[in-house]
């Protein structure tokens, strides 16, 4: 179907675009890489008057050092996540799990901002930014604010981002290799470059033969991406070895609701959480 009738808005700051948002009345979407906006808008389950498009802002792209983090503009797309040396060296996890969505054509338009505001429960990147502990950074008629990737997702499709806002940019923590950690993501499709059906984002650091710290988001396993809190603990300050990796992935379906629907029924999602964060941790420790 063809989308319904819309105005159209291209600026090129930040601040124009908080303008033409707040004057453009209670019907304005903001467009990013269009990949699940248009879709929608074809199938007339959304209807905005106005379309504010973002990727004429060049201060929304790109990655830069601040620290001890680094800051991923929201309009930075797939396909340079995939090419950056600051995201290689200090975020593999993400650059993996970006590896995985979708096709060539849908990571070259598709953007890092666009995945995690749009929040899909199946989507590959949610789950990343949580178990990084990543910050969002959002503009809105009052100034700036930080949330934490906790306090991001929300629900289905819901984040904290209100009328009027535009997700900025996106702090991910330096996770080096050489400071001791790896990563895996591990996902669960049933063809390449589909949607996941489970997928387990794992980052552990190790000292010598233990765990220090481990990280581990669930993709699709409830409404809103989720930690493997109970595995997390678990794995902490243990000898690590396959008896332990996969007494503590026992625990990875702890707390979660996931979704009944063609693909799996919960119970499934719920064996494949565990298996998926067996072998994601086993392949992050280096075992
Ligand atoms: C065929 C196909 C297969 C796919 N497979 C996968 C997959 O396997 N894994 C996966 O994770 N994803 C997949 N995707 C989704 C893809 O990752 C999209 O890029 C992503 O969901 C949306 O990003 P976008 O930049 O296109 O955002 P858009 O579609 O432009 O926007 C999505 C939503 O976010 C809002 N938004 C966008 N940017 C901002 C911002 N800066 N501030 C505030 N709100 C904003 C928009 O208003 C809209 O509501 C697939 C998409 C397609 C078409």
């Amino acid at each position: 179907m063809i989308p319904a009738a819309f105005d159209y808005a291209r600026p090129t700051t930040v601040d124009e675009a908080l303008q033409v948002i707040a004057d453009g009345g209670d019907d304005v979407k903001i467009l990013a890489g269009g990949q699940s906006l248009i879709p929608v808008m074809r199938l007339r389950l959304a209807a905005p008057e106005l379309l504010v498009d973002l990727t004429r802002v060049e201060e929304l792209r790109g990655v830069r050092e601040e620290g001890h983090q680094l800051v991923v503009g929201a309009m930075t797309t797939h396909a340079d996540v995939l090419a950056d040396p600051l995201l290689a060296r200090y975020a593999p996890l993400l650059v993996q799990a970006t590896g995985t969505v979708a096709d060539r054509q849908v990571r070259r338009r598709g953007t890092f901002g666009g995945a995690l505001a749009h929040a899909d429960p199946a989507g590959d990147l949610p789950a990343v930014a949580l178990a990084l502990d990543a910050e969002f950074v959002i503009a809105g008629p009052g100034g700036r604010r930080t949330v934490a990737a906790a306090d991001f997702f929300l629900d289905y499709l819901t984040t904290a981002l209100v009328d009027g806002e535009i997700l900025v940019g996106i702090a991910l923590p330096k996770l080096a290799a050489d400071d001791g950690w790896g990563v895996r993501y591990e996902k669960f499709n049933r063809v390449a470059q589909a949607w996941s059906i489970v997928a387990v984002a794992a980052a552990v650091r190790r000292e010598g033969g233990r765990i220090t710290e481990a990280r581990i988001g669930l993709t699709n396993m409830g409404p809103t991406p989720l930690r493997a809190s109970a595995t997390e603990a678990a794995l902490v300050g243990v000898d690590v070895s396959l008896e332990t990796v996969t007494a503590a992935a026992a625990q990875a379906a702890a707390g979660t609701s996931p979704s009944n629907d063609l693909n799996a029924q919960a119970d499934y999602r719920q064996h494949l959480a565990q298996v998926l964060t067996r072998r994601a941790v086993t392949a992050a420790a280096g075992l």
